[in-house]
């Protein structure tokens, strides 16, 4: 029994473990290929490179790495970041960047600074699993607005506010992942950014842009994003480095309108205090001296390679019934079972064939998503993507006749 049990506070009382997380301790079994983790692939980076340049850091300049350094992040990393953004048509200042630990930061950072229990957080169906717990967590209402292959569907999004509206509903934030979305690894179209940033406008709510995998890209350019050519102040834009350099230095960043930049910073000091400095300069030095864009091409063609391998295992393994998107970059396939299959019931079948996924009711607030499945295509190799979704198929095909 837990002493402490009726001390907690009412938000700590609605915290859940995620399921996907719980996933992750069976998925990582080596005879299991595991198609539910969105790790990237770190093993492809220059790992000595890395290690020479953090010693050198210390070695020269350990007093500074080692020393407190400001909440809202080093200088130095702040130009760079903005010279990051520029690739995704971004014109932005340093002033306006807050570094964060990893762009879950800045989630937490903005529910602290925005959410009171009750209001209204609109996300996409699905949307990612942590930003979920993240908001559920400082006590938001979750409204999902649907996508489609094309993204959130703006005018479902405009029926939404209204409808709150008409209910006397504060609506905060509308959280989204425009580009190559985490679960559904679909895009925003470039109409559709116009029409939503429009909507918001019409209806008083900032826009959260979440953009860890933009420069993954597999066909073409980067998009813009939905903040590029924005400067009234209507988005708050996320941006991270764990999907192009490493996970583990945990560096992200928000660019923010001067007053929400203020008030992430003095949240951020009550969180934390101070960032590391050592993973800040490991980045600043590492973007500074290395050949950081060649390092994202191989991040691209690498992970082209694994969803060209996942789409062709689907096509010759999923039975009739069954539908997928095609995403044009980042890690995520979004399938979809035929009518009366449940993706949650059939996870410890999918198991005991070798192969797990993530099950769909975990990117939806309201229970939704019993018939989805996230597929990733971002760790295992390509012979092992094809094995998994051989088993899987197999694993569906038996289901249908069950
Ligand atoms: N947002 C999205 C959409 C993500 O997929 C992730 C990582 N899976 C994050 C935010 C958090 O990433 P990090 O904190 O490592 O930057």
């Amino acid at each position: 029994m837990d002493p402490w049990h009726g001390h907690y506070s009412s938000r700590a009382a609605g915290m859940v473990a995620s399921e996907v997380r719980a996933l992750f301790a069976v998925a990582s079994r080596p005879e299991i290929v595991s198609l539910a983790g969105g790790m990237p692939y770190v093993s492809a980076l220059p790992l000595d490179q890395v290690g020479q340049l953090m010693a050198e850091l210390i070695g020269q300049r350990g007093a500074v790495a080692l020393q407190y350094g400001s909440a809202q992040g080093d200088l130095g990393l702040r130009e760079r970041i903005c010279e990051v953004m520029a690739l995704e048509g971004i014109d932005a200042g340093p002033e306006d960047v807050v570094v964060t630990v990893g762009s879950q930061q800045a989630l937490d950072l903005l529910a602290r600074v925005f959410v009171d229990p009750g209001d209204v957080v609109l996300v996409e169906a699905p949307t990612y699993v942590t930003a979920i717990a993240t908001f559920a967590g400082y006590q938001a209402e979750l409204v999902h607005v649907p996508l489609d292959d094309s993204g959130l569907v703006p005018q479902a999004l405009a029926e939404a506010l209204g409808r709150l509206a008409a209910a006397g509903r504060k609506v905060k934030l509308l959280y989204t992942v425009p580009t190559f979305q985490n679960p559904a690894g679909v895009t925003l179209s470039a109409a559709r950014r116009a029409e939503v940033l429009e909507i918001c406008r019409r209806f008083n709510v900032l826009v959260v842009e979440d953009n860890p995998y933009g420069l993954l890209c597999f066909d073409g350019e980067p998009v813009p994003a939905m903040r590029a050519g924005v400067t009234d102040g209507q988005v708050v834009y996320l941006g991270s480095f764990s999907k192009t350099l490493a996970p583990g230095l945990r560096v992200g960043w928000a660019l923010a309108p001067p007053a929400v930049r203020d008030r992430l910073v003095l949240a951020a000091e009550s969180a934390m205090l101070s960032h590391s400095v050592l993973t800040q300069l490991v980045v600043e030095r590492y973007l500074a001296t290395q050949p950081w864009p060649e390092q994202v091409k191989v991040f691209r063609e690498l992970y082209r390679e694994r969803r060209d391998a996942m789409l062709a295992a689907l096509a010759a393994h999923m039975p009739a019934g069954v539908t997928w998107t095609r995403p044009a970059g980042g890690f995520f396939v979004w399938a979809t079972l035929p009518d009366g299959l449940d993706a949650k019931a059939m996870l410890p079948r999918a198991i005991g064939a070798r192969v797990a996924y993530v099950p769909g009711t975990g990117f939806f607030a309201d229970g939704g998503g019993r018939a989805n499945l996230r597929l990733s295509y971002c760790l295992p190799p390509a012979d092992r993507i094809a094995e998994g979704v051989a088993r899987l198929g197999e694993v569906v095909t038996a289901e249908l006749e069950l």
